[in-house]
């Protein structure tokens, strides 16, 4: 195979009918400034990495030069947000095209921050630094993670100030996904009518899942594929304490990965009701939340793909409640299979489950720290908390010892086990904050890249992770976090 060291793009997407894109260019910036370069995966995609960091390299990262190549488009999609159905489309993002990697693996390029669209609305198209580093450092500690992402390229600043309640430094980041093919995009497509929607969901089976166009019935096949993946990807969600924030069915992905990092975080202490996001008023999409919202949204996908289903309506509806009925079976044995992990278990055995549930329990009762638990149970350090003073943990530990006892398999091997279900370090939120505190105050990178550097491998226990994994001092605030501005 030949390496690519330039932009390779492929626009399959933009080959779908007119109505599910606009042909946009980005909005030139004044004075564009590479601040976060992610070189690892400019080289994985095939890209010259030398060639990226100079002057006209970064005119392409910043929308101010459209590649050869590069055919811009804004997505056009719907939604349910917060349960009400809307009209959406990308206001301030546009896809470059499809970048061909040298291993032949297709991944959208995508600018946000980058202008106005058509589907802009009132938004000024733009995006502001601090929440495009918080979008970097969060989906590559998610990769670091092991959970499905889109990824980051790069952040550049744009020179410019953007009027919000202040005036902010501008920026751009560059986003690189599977695809950014929606639930949302296929609610939009329904209403455009039934040859659309067909049209649409035959290029994602054919982009995503092309070994379904043999079967009997490729539709049903693919949306029990999506309805897998996403189960799976919730539960990855759950066993690290990540909470998306805005589990709207325009931010659920077909290809399963997790995208649009605005009012996320992780959670320290185990609360199963944690909630970050300013806009949550109610908790829709608290931690608890997210496993059932997940096929609420996958509900409306079905309800969304009827017509394809089957010709006649009843027999489509009858064939969509079977396929979700098994969402959660499907979503608990993902997290069951998770959580053995995470204990050591390398068998199964019908203890397992009260075993867990006992153990979330007394966490939850004594505030315990989700991430911090888990590692001392790999290590088998009891930590200086309140919780492993008391009798309740000491009995369950002694079970769990004996259940540990109990497996075939040596000790090596599930501490190992452990160690790669356990993450030593995750994005801590005043972590993350102090990074951004410093790139944007102080144009001080340093403190973000070595925050990145950690994150990039959690499990590797190491002891430069040590410091990372100190929780954060006692605040009278709760942490809130805003839909990226
Ligand atoms: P989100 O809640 O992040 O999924 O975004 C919902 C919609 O609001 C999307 O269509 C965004 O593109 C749009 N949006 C958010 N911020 C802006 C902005 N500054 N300018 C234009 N559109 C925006
Ligand atoms: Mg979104
Ligand atoms: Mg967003």
């Amino acid at each position: 195979q030949t390496l690519a060291t330039e932009w390779n793009f492929d626009n399959s997407y933009a080959r779908l009918p007119d109505m599910f894109f606009s042909k946009v260019t980005p909005t030139p910036v004044n004075s564009p400034e590479l601040v976060v370069f992610n070189k690892q995966l400019a080289e994985q995609l095939g890209l010259d990495v030398e060639k990226l960091e100079t002057e006209a390299g970064v005119e392409v990262l910043a929308g101010n030069k459209v590649p050869e190549g590069s055919l811009p488009i804004a997505q056009a999609y719907a939604g349910h947000q917060f349960g009400h159905f809307t009209m959406l489309g990308d206001g301030r993002a546009v896809l470059l095209g499809e970048q061909i990697t040298p291993s032949g693996e297709r991944k959208d390029i995508q600018l946000k921050g980058s202008g106005r669209t058509p589907y802009s609305r009132a938004g000024d198209g733009r995006a502001t630094l601090g929440p495009m580093l918080r979008e970097y450092i969060i989906s590559e500690a998610m990769h670091g993670l092991g959970v499905p992402t889109n990824r980051s390229l790069a952040v550049v600043k744009t020179g410019e100030p953007v009027i919000r309640e202040i005036e902010l430094p501008g920026a751009i980041v560059t986003r690189v996904a599977d695809s950014h093919l929606r639930i949302g995009t296929f609610e939009f497509a329904r209403g455009q009518g039934e040859e659309e929607l067909r049209a649409l969901t035959d290029y994602a089976i054919e982009r995503h899942y092309p070994e379904l166009k043999t079967e009997e019935n490729k539709y049903v096949a693919f949306y029990r594929k999506v309805l897998n993946r996403q189960a799976a990807l919730i539960a990855k969600w759950q066993l690290i304490g990540f909470i998306h924030g805005v589990m709207n069915t325009d931010n659920m992905t077909i290809s399963g990965e997790t995208i649009d990092y605005g009012p996320c975080a992780f959670m320290d202490e185990y609360d199963p009701e944690t909630v970050f996001s300013s806009i949550d008023i109610r908790g829709r999409y608290a931690y608890q939340n997210q496993p059932p919202i997940g096929k609420w949204n996958l509900a409306r996908f079905a309800e969304t793909l009827l017509p394809l289903f089957h010709e006649d309506q009843d027999e489509a509806v009858e064939i969509a409640q079977d396929a979700i009925k098994e969402y959660d079976e499907l979503y608990y044995s993902h997290w069951l299979k998770g959580m053995r992990a995470k204990l050591g278990f390398l068998d199964e055995k019908s203890q397992d489950e009260p075993l867990i549930d006992d153990l979330l329990g007394i966490m939850q009762k004594h505030k315990a720290d989700f991430t911090n638990t888990f590692r001392a149970l790999t290590f088998d350090k009891p930590e200086n908390t309140p919780m492993y003073e008391t009798m309740e943990f000491t009995n369950w530990y002694e079970q769990w010892k004996k259940r540990l006892e109990r497996q075939e398999g040596s000790k090596e091997s599930s501490r190992e086990l452990m160690k790669k279900s356990n993450p030593a370090v995750i994005p801590r939120n005043h972590r993350v904050e102090e990074a951004l505190e410093a790139a944007v105050s102080h144009e001080d990178y340093c403190v973000m890249e070595r925050l990145l550097n950690v994150l990039s491998d959690p499990y590797a226990h190491s002891s430069d992770q040590e410091e990372y994994a100190k929780l954060p001092e006692p605040s009278d605030r709760p942490y809130q976090t805003f839909c990226g501005t």
